[in-house]
């Protein structure tokens, strides 16, 4: 072991949760220098990234792989979890993206907040194994949380970093990673829930949608996690929000899109993504849009906007059971 445990700098992947937090907190409270990663994709919101990190002092250092990670979701190695969560793939596609970081920080080796036996499909040690092995740098992993339970890697194997400062925490149950925030006076750190939309599995219906219709980008990613999502035809789809706030990210991205809402009516702002040829989509589009008004009357005028054009059209309630033949959702 070296006198100075900072002479060797570990980058860690961060996602904002509590264990990775603690991944970063404990080992520089141990005196290891540590760079925290978040890597940006479509699916995980990095407002939780960013608060947590404010919340606790951390400099964190921003990766945007959306590119690399939708190449993977087309061909992952391995399958996908529960819902479209190729999780193996995305945590190998962390660890080869730190890696090929060590150089440019002058950093040494990776670290996670992963826990042993947390979660079934990506922490297990043969899944470890498999993400050490898909990133290309299995040896150069540290999992600080639980690393005693591990097999020996290059840090500990060269001194890098000392095994005594390695912890074997283990298992579904969250007790001695709450005991450990305390100790660490971590107070502020997100709920469990709430972090990749890839385990939603109604985001993942509407990601099917776009996977199914060679529409998967980052434009429509993006409009994903906003609104009721209505499939009319091969190519077109309408979005319809949910409350103000959606109403508003929806209008702040809906430049290039056909944009409706309803003229003299309080109600929600709708888009139109897609190649609209056939006037019986575009009065379908009308007609399920002006259902989502329930308090107008049975029909009315809707505001059809392109560009800096703006045409009125008529829209007719209908059904609620024929509308919901339409929307990509489990509810
Ligand atoms: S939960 Fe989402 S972000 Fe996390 S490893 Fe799985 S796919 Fe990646």
């Amino acid at each position: 072991m070296k006198q100075n445990k900072s002479d060797y700098a570990a980058i860690a992947l961060f996602s904002g949760g509590l264990d990775s937090l603690l991944a970063v907190k404990w080992m520089q409270k141990a005196g290891y220098k540590v760079y925290p990663v978040y890597f940006l994709t479509p699916y995980m919101p990095i407002e939780r990234a960013l608060e947590s990190a404010r919340d606790n002092g951390l400099d964190l250092i921003i990766r945007d792989i959306t590119t690399e990670h939708l190449k993977m979701m087309h061909d992952p190695n391995t399958s996908f979890g529960k819902n479209l969560n190729p999780c193996i793939d995305c945590h190998a596609l962390m660890f080869r993206t730190a890696g090929a970081m060590l150089d440019e920080l002058d950093a040494h080796y990776l670290i996670s907040g992963e826990v042993l036996g947390q979660r079934p499909m990506s922490q297990r040690v043969n899944a470890m194994n498999q993400v050490g092995n898909l990133s290309g740098y299995r040896d150069l992993i540290i999992r600080p949380l639980c690393q005693k339970l591990l097999r020996e890697t290059a840090p500990l194997r060269e001194g890098w970093v000392d095994l005594d400062d390695m912890l074997d925490i283990h298992g579904r149950g969250r007790v001695r990673q709450l005991q450990l925030a305390e100790e660490l006076g971590i107070t502020r750190f997100p709920p469990p829930a709430g972090g990749c939309l890839l385990t939603d599995k109604n985001y993942t219906l509407r990601l099917q949608d776009l996977i199914s219709h060679q529409q998967m980008d980052v434009e429509n990613l993006e409009l994903l996690k906003y609104g009721r999502h209505f499939r009319l035809d091969e190519s077109v789809k309408l979005i319809i929000g949910r409350d103000e706030r959606e109403n508003g990210c929806l209008e702040r991205i809906s430049e290039g899109y056909t944009v409706l809402l309803a003229k003299d009516q309080m109600g929600p702002l709708g888009l139109l993504t897609g190649e609209l040829t056939d006037p019986q989509i575009m009065t379908l589009a009308l007609n399920i849009f002006w259902t989502y008004h329930p308090k107008a009357p049975q029909s009315g005028t809707i505001n059809v906007r392109q560009g800096d054009k703006s045409k009125e059209h008529v829209g007719q309630k209908d059904k609620l059971e024929l509308v919901k033949q339409y929307i990509i959702s489990y509810d």
